[in-house]
């Protein structure tokens, strides 16, 4: 690998920020990325509930912020009787540009399969943005040794099949169960083996070009401290953060983090 990627910093405000509490939280982001031009190599992406998606694109939109716009799942319907769910389609109409899929909260409490995560993934790309598909293992599969046969397994379940070039306008983040929300993060040896694993993957897949292409986030109990390092790993191209992303301070720090 010579040049890296644009890193990809992403945060998941799960369900958390109401509309009136989401304008507020990217009103401060917004003042603090204005104070001074983002780290080049850079790109940050904020990912609301459904609720506040609408509120935050107009403050995005009106203020010429330079934060994408992301959502936290979708339906890979485009419509239908599907009562409660948000399709890829609507979406795309409020210029989200990044979905996350298969996140492991959604695996674990929506029992989503990897079958649902690629009709997801299918239906994300058809609308013209990107997937993050979130694959990791748990501490049990790590324990017996099977961490990264599963992680290949989920790659390859989303992406198999699929072109070159579509694949390399992917981000897979790799989230180890065992680290997310649990101020556990892994080291930055297992997060950079891993996310390397998974290019090896994709380059298995697809090709080495989208192995050279797609973007491999790390997520999992990031903070202001931990970020610069795992940024600086050759094969982590970008950080998806949770807790740490719902205080603008401490979010724009990560940004900001020294690779
Ligand atoms: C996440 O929700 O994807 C996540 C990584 O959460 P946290 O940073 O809180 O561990």
């Amino acid at each position: 690998m010579t040049d890296k990627r644009t890193a990809l910093v992403s945060g998941n405000w799960k369900m958390h920020e109401n509309h009136f509490e989401a304008l507020k939280l990217v009103q401060e982001l917004a003042a603090l990325v204005r104070a001074a031009a983002l780290p080049e190599g850079r790109e940050v992406s904020i990912h609301p509930p459904f609720t506040s998606i609408r509120t935050v694109q107009t403050a995005v939109e009106t203020d010429h912020l330079p934060i994408a716009l992301g959502a936290q799942n979708c339906h890979h319907e485009d419509r239908g009787a599907f009562t409660g769910e948000v399709s890829a389609e609507m979406l795309a109409k409020l210029n989200v540009a990044y979905v996350i899929t298969g996140h492991s909260e959604r695996r674990t409490h929506c029992g989503e399969t990897d079958v649902d995560v690629r009709r997801k993934v299918d239906a994300i790309l058809a609308h013209g943005m990107h997937p993050v598909i979130c694959v990791g293992e748990t501490l049990d599969e790590r324990v017996a040794g099977d961490a990264a046969h599963r992680v290949r397994e989920q790659v390859s379940a989303a992406l198999s099949g699929r072109s070159g070039e579509v694949v390399g306008g992917v981000v897979v983040a790799y989230e180890p169960i065992w680290a997310i929300g649990t101020g556990e993060t892994a080291s930055v040896d297992d997060a950079e083996q891993m996310c390397a694993t998974i290019r090896e993957e994709v380059g298995r897949l697809a090709g080495a070009g989208a192995a050279a292409a797609v973007r491999v986030q790390y997520g999992g109990s990031v903070t202001p401290e931990s970020a610069g390092a795992l940024l600086a790993a050759p094969n982590v191209d970008g950080l998806l953060v949770g807790g740490a992303s719902l205080d603008a301070e401490r979010f724009v720090a990560i940004v900001r983090a020294r690779a």
